[in-house]
């Protein structure tokens, strides 16, 4: 029987909060039999090209992307994947960047919080286990670990950094149609990714779906490591009624997230093949 061919459209790489570099990421995704995998750091697209140019050595093909925190209306988040974004967008790039500034702010909010709430840390650790610009929690997560205040990177996010959590702060991100205007602008494709692991009550995730869709949303990622069988056949439900393409991938970290391996769960080549339809170029 022919092995099918399947392939990872969620990873990220130490460009954000990845633990492999870009290169290193395409190559696990080469041996561990993948056809196609996307690059989707957070805020960032400095990992893409390191990405693009392995791939072409290696034969396997890289979609370049970027995945985008949105607010909604109650504080809470939606992530927005973006696919094929031009590189060199003004806009996008001003736009990355000022998000970017914002995750600073964030972050020194949060130091503070930590070290008024008992579990100081130095900002210029985060900063060296972050590698670049962009700055994420679990980055502080891994610090709180290695300062001895926690046990496990979940167990700061339990603790400390989680939403609604003493040590947690907003930061400042894009409205969802914002994110997805701004992803057409630069050429892209918009995708929300995970849409069931934020506890949204389903009758309320539908309506801002709907809202999106309406603003031009392409797809939707169905495939992904937390989403259980009655959560996918729902969102592939969603996903038919509102004529999306499907996606899926591991939002693969690296050690950064151990319990999610590159191209689990298994998401068929052919759904690449879809996306790529929806592009107008
Ligand atoms: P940031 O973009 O800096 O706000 O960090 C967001 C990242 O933190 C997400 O991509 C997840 O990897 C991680 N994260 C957020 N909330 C949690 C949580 N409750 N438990 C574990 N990891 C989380
Ligand atoms: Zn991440
Ligand atoms: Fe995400
Ligand atoms: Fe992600």
């Amino acid at each position: 029987m022919d092995n099918p061919r399947h392939i990872d459209l969620h990873n990220h790489s130490t460009a954000s909060d990845g633990a492999l570099s870009p290169a290193a990421l395409v190559r696990q995704a080469f041996d561990a039999g993948l056809s196609a995998m996307a690059i989707t750091d957070h805020d960032c697209l400095d990992g893409i090209d390191e990405a693009l140019a392995e791939g072409a050595k290696l034969g396997i093909e890289v979609v370049p992307g970027v995945e985008l925190s949105t607010k909604r209306p109650d504080g809470g988040s939606l992530h927005v994947l973006g696919y094929w974004i031009r590189q060199d967008h003004d806009e996008f790039n001003q736009t990355l960047a000022t998000i970017r500034e914002g995750r600073h702010d964030r972050n020194t909010r949060i130091f503070k919080k930590l070290a008024e709430l008992g579990a100081p840390i130095e900002a210029s650790r985060v900063a060296d286990l972050a590698g670049g610009d962009v700055v994420g929690r679990p980055h502080i997560a891994q610090a709180l670990v290695e300062a001895g205040h926690v046990k496990s990177k979940q167990e700061a996010f339990d603790r400390y950094l989680a939403h609604g959590k003493p040590a947690y702060q907003s930061r400042r991100r894009l409205d969802p149609k914002e994110a997805i205007a701004l992803l057409h602008a630069a050429g892209g494709l918009a995708v929300l990714a995970h849409p069931a692991i934020h506890d949204i009550p389903k009758e309320e995730l539908k309506a801002e779906i709907q809202s999106m869709v309406e603003a031009g949303l392409d797809g939707i990622e169905v495939h992904y490591p937390h989403h259980n069988q009655a959560t996918q056949t729902w969102l592939l439900n969603l996903a038919a009624e509102f004529n999306l393409a499907v996606t899926g991938g591991s939002d693969f970290h690296g050690d950064f997230k151990a319990n999610q391996p590159m191209g689990h769960p298994f998401v068929p080549a052919a759904l690449l093949e879809k996306l790529k339809a929806r592009r107008k170029d």
